[in-house]
């Protein structure tokens, strides 16, 4: 038989091979089932018999995830009771029942109907996420009316999920079971909840497959590699067993990393590194720290706007930064403010379209062209701030003029929470982003103006050597390794280094293996990645003695292009600390 190979996104590594369990959703019947009128309270009573069960199966499901995976995921079965015991919900059902002599599962499609389009017609994200929630409490109950309830009675077994798309609560419950391998779904993303809880219980996940639950089938065989971004379905035997040990492999890499997150940040000489974690997410946080980060070196406060469809107030702002400083606590959480703007538009905001939004009003161009919805934002993070671990960060800084204004405004802000009693640090520290060339070339001066700069590498080598950094037809000259970008790295670092100011860099540069060596070489100590690859920059950090790579790098310095540079650096490191990189890292 044909196999079948989809690309999607990895977003949770790992290999699993099991049996397919196809989630299908609740499919609401349009047709009109009638009873008659002496039918009609035993319906009614067969719908209170099957919202009891809900209600009971709610309470269940809530404590155990509770207790699984904690309260963050398990709030979400609150407002569902929430809604099944609202005061409209059972009699619209009884009385669509009683009146319209019909049968229960039709009465609860007729009112999903309802509340879909009045949904609909909202434009807020809240009022988006609370519809979803009603169709999953409606689907329940619908499935516990009993003539449907054989039809989603499911197999026992470890299982790979596959399906169109989970929701929150069906993510929560299902993958906290113990019982799935892996997830396979049409949609969803880097960000999306399934993808940070499927990360933050170790199960390899793929999504954004568009079309796998048009080609699986419940029982079938499938591969997820979600290291990879790849699912195949019915794979031969020849590719089942190369990708049984590609997970051999993985599972025994993955092991010998995950034990060192527990071990000392330092390397083999001593020398004492930080690794901390971007999120974008606060569920993030937890399991950042459990993968060995020692802080939140960039939060993306910009996903806050991305979740919503209208703006958020304070207290949306205030409810993310506070959860964030709460669970890192005592460890620090450098909080970036907005990076909207340019081609990062929200329709919320109405921003004018721009002939070369990367060179446009983008972060904080976009934040001081629009005052009030800054200060709502530094309020919110200097409320968050009462435990002393948050620090402000300013992205994409030109010149000293930007950072006297930022200033001012938050010394404003400041002064407002001053005579209005509320408690914040009133020594938070403030440090801005070096992305932009003309920043990086004022670091001497800019050093005196901040408590702390962080190198957003993924700008910083766009504008620098004039390569989109989304532009797939010019990647291959996106390179960390010219010579040009390590000089200016060799600058900014170094003449951080000298004022005494802490420097770190915070772009894709610090969770390749290679690079951040080459950065360690460079004299930084704090590096800032996405959570996943703390345990493998770890492990290569300590196994390398930083005074040895210190001198390789200045030889490297030396040489004239990315390629020189990049083999002298791995063959010399290979001589001196094998154990440094993987085979697979540098064939
Ligand atoms: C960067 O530019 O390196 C950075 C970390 O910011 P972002 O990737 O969010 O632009
Ligand atoms: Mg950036």
């Amino acid at each position: 038989m044909e196999f079948v190979r989809l690309r999607g996104t990895g977003v949770s590594p790992g290999i699993a091979i099991g049996d397919v369990l196809l989630m299908e959703r609740v499919i609401f019947s349009s047709r009109k089932e009638t009873i008659s009128s002496d039918q009609v309270e035993n319906e009614i009573k067969r719908l209170n018999k099957a919202i009891a069960r809900t209600k009971k199966d709610l309470v269940k499901i809530r404590d155990s995830v509770k207790k699984k995976i904690g309260e963050d995921h398990s709030f979400i079965f609150e407002s569902h009771l929430f809604i099944l015991e609202d005061k409209s919900l059972l009699p619209n059902l009884e009385k669509s029942i009683r009146k319209e002599k019909v049968r229960a599962e039709y009465a609860i499609s007729q009112l999903h109907d309802k509340y879909m389009k009045i949904f609909e017609s909202l434009a807020d994200e809240y009022f988006r996420q609370r519809k979803d929630d009603v169709t999953d409490v409606l689907s329940k109950l619908y499935i516990n009316l009993e003539s449907s309830r054989k039809k989603v009675k499911e197999e026992d077994g470890e299982k790979v999920l596959v399906g169109h798309d989970l929701l929150p609560s069906e993510a929560a419950l299902r993958l906290s079971q113990g019982n799935v391998l892996a997830v396979a779904l049409d949609m969803g993303g880097q960000t999306s909840h399934t993808a940070i809880l499927a990360r933050s219980m170790n199960i390899p996940a793929v999504l954004g497959l568009r079309h796998v639950t048009k080609k699986v089938k419940n029982g079938d065989r499938i591969v997820v590699d979600g290291t990879d971004g790849e699912v195949i379905i019915d794979p031969p035997l020849a590719i089942r067993k190369e990708f049984e040990e590609k997970k051999e492999r993985y599972d025994d890499y993955r092991l010998e990393l995950r034990k060192t997150a527990a071990l000392t940040s330092s390397t083999l000489d001593g020398t004492k590194f930080t690794p901390l974690a971007n999120i974008e997410l606060p569920e993030e946080v937890k399991s950042a720290l459990s993968l060995g980060a020692e802080g939140i070196g960039l939060f993306r406060s910009e996903f806050i706007y991305f979740q919503k469809t209208s703006l958020p107030s304070v207290e949306d702002h205030f409810l993310a930064y506070n959860k964030i400083a709460k669970e890192a606590d005592p460890a620090p959480v450098y909080i970036r403010t907005v990076d909207i703007g340019g081609e990062k538009n929200l329709p919320q905001l109405n921003i004018e379209k721009e002939p070369n939004p990367a060179l446009g009003l983008r972060a904080i161009r976009f934040s001081l062209s629009d005052r009030e919805l800054f200060r709502i934002q530094l309020r919110a993070i200097l409320r968050a701030s009462v435990l002393k671990n948050v620090r402000i960060l300013i992205p994409m800084i030109t010149e000293i003029e930007e950072i006297g204004e930022v200033k001012q405004l938050i010394y404003s802000v400041m002064e407002e929470l001053r005579s209005q009693k509320i408690p914040f640090d009133e020594n938070i520290p403030f440090g801005v982003m070096i992305e932009v060339p003309a920043a990086a070339a004022i670091t001497d001066l800019l050093v005196k103006e901040v408590d702390y700069l962080s190198i957003g590498t993924n700008d910083l080598i766009q504008y620098y050597l004039a390569v989109d950094r989304s532009n797939e037809l010019v990647s291959y000259l996106f390179k960390p390794l010219h010579p040009s970008v390590l000089r200016l790295l060799r600058y900014i670092i170094e003449t951080a280094n000298k004022a005494g100011k802490e420097i770190t860099v915070c772009g894709e540069m610090a969770a390749d293996p290679l690079s951040a060596i080459v950065l360690l070489g460079l004299g930084l100590r704090k590096f800032s990645m996405n959570p996943i690859f703390i345990p493998r920059i770890k492990k290569a950090f300590r196994s390398v003695d930083a005074r040895t790579v210190k001198k390789i790098v200045s030889k490297a310095m030396e040489l004239r292009t990315a390629q020189e540079i990049e083999e002298y650096i791995i063959e010399q490191i290979l001589v001196k600390h094998p154990e440094a990189f993987l085979m697979s890292e540098i064939t």
